[in-house]
């Protein structure tokens, strides 16, 4: 019998993977209640109030192979292990998952039911909410319907719109500085004092914040509760109080967050984005990688990583070797792409690239001649020989670019290297 491919979940990482197995000649079954229709979340944030497209479906160039399930799974049961039965740990690999082992079922929404032999599961995050007392229409632009409504009461006004903004990591920046360099006016509240607390090093998030205030974007710090927000000042509020990785039961069994920030609820996959149950991985935001070399305390949560999951699974499905395992000869198919983020945040364009610690006080950092732009270098220690392990990036996109190659590379430089007055890092990154 054939492989049956499932994928829970037809956003980036469910969409790169299915993209890369039919491209190989797999068939395989995405479900998704947009099945055939996502799109891509990054527009949503940055094109709010301009007549940029921020309506960007997920391009397939075929779906010959692909059957587009449109529904919800709601569990997944395991096939029991019987005597004889071929299941095999994933621990080994994907190749070692035997094509005729049906190693469970999904149930749907509409009370359908699929067999698998592998599954994916990318099935992402869903935004917190946070009720505003005074903004009883205030959402967060996680979505394409959520991000339509506010675009059409933008559309609909006739003057300058006042924004009101709940939450200053990633998303929430977006939304105001978009709302600033579209004309509007943009007040973001946030909990503690300063805002990208959480993303990212003190100089790139100060030189960020000096940049918005400069574009006019207010902050008002210390916001204790939604209540204290004040009534009749905002035509406009978003939320933007982060997200959580949505869950379906295996076998019954599913922990729930204890809070917004408690991430026990992705899906925890190895090194090799294997789950504890055979022959399940998880992809993209609702895995949290435990292993390897870019494991973390919680989701990677980005672009990039999406669709390198998708990428890396389709690859261990297939039993194709990834790029990297063929020359290093390393049989554990760990992934290993180098993960960034990207963000825009109006005129601003930050990156990271590796690991990066919001933080971190050991950095080195390096300016170009104008001054304006700076990369700020992570390193795994503090002696000279500690070795970079990741890069921040304000406004640089070229050398965001050799950040990327020289972590990506064999040559990776120390802190040594860039004590070093003839170091170039941009001449290192193309060695
Ligand atoms: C507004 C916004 C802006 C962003 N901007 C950036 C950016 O600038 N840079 C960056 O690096 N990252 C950005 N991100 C993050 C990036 O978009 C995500 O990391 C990426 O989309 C994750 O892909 P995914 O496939 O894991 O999840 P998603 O794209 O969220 O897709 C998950 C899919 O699973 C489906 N699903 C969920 N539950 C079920 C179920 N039970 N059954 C069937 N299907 C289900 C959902 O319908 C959805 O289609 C942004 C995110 C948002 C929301």
């Amino acid at each position: 019998m054939a492989k049956q491919i499932v994928i829970i979940g037809a956003g980036l990482a469910g969409t790169t993977a299915a993209r890369e197995l039919s491209e190989h000649g797999q068939a395989v079954t995405v479900i998704d209640p947009e099945a055939g229709e996502t799109c891509e979340r990054p527009p949503l944030s940055k094109h709010l109030f301009d007549d940029s497209r921020y309506h960007l479906p997920y391009h397939l160039e075929s779906t010959e192979l692909i059957t587009f399930v449109r529904d919800r799974a709601t569990s997944i049961t395991l096939a029991e292990a019987a005597p004889g039965s071929q299941q095999t740990h994933p621990s080994a690999t994907a190749e070692e998952q035997p094509n005729d082992a049906i190693v469970g079922t999904v149930a749907l929404a509409s009370g359908e039911a699929l067999d698998f032999t592998h599954c994916i599961l990318a099935t992402g995050m869903r935004a917190n909410r946070s009720g505003i007392p005074a903004y009883p229409d205030a959402l967060p632009v996680y979505d394409l319907s959520e991000a339509e409504w506010i675009r059409d009461k933008v559309a609909a006004a006739t003057s300058q719109l006042n924004v009101g903004v709940l939450g200053s990591g990633y998303l929430g920046m977006e939304v105001a500085t978009s709302a600033v360099a579209a004309g509007h006016e943009a007040t973001v509240y946030l909990r503690g004092s300063e805002p990208l607390r959480k993303q990212l090093s003190a100089p790139v998030r100060q030189a960020l914040v000096e940049a918005h205030q400069a574009a006019g974007v207010n902050f008002v710090t210390g916001v204790s509760s939604p209540d204290e927000i004040p009534a009749a000042v905002h035509d406009l509020f978003v939320t933007s109080v982060g997200a959580r990785p949505v869950r379906i039961p295996i076998d019954g069994e599913m922990p729930s967050p204890s809070d917004d920030n408690d991430f026990s609820a992705a899906w925890e996959v190895d090194a090799t984005l294997a789950t504890a149950h055979p022959g399940i991985w998880a992809a993209g935001d609702c895995a949290h990688v435990t292993d390897g070399p870019f494991a973390l305390d919680h989701p990677w949560a980005c672009e990039p990583v999406a669709e390198s999951h998708g990428k890396h699974l389709a690859e261990l499905i297939l039993g194709e070797p990834s790029a990297e395992a063929s020359s290093t000869g390393n049989s554990t198919r760990s992934w290993s792409d180098v993960p960034w983020h990207w963000s825009f945040q109006g005129p601003e364009k930050v990156f990271t690239v590796g690991l990066t610690s919001p933080d971190a006080d050991d950095t080195i950092i390096q300016y170009d001649p104008s001054g304006k732009k700076f990369q700020v270098f992570h390193f795994d220690g503090g002696d000279l020989s500690a070795k970079l392990i990741g890069v921040e990036t304000l406004n640089w996109p070229p050398m965001q670019a050799a950040a990327r190659r020289v972590l990506g590379g064999k040559d990776i430089p120390t802190r040594a290297h860039f004590d070093d007055p003839e170091f170039d890092f941009k001449v290192h990154s193309r060695l």
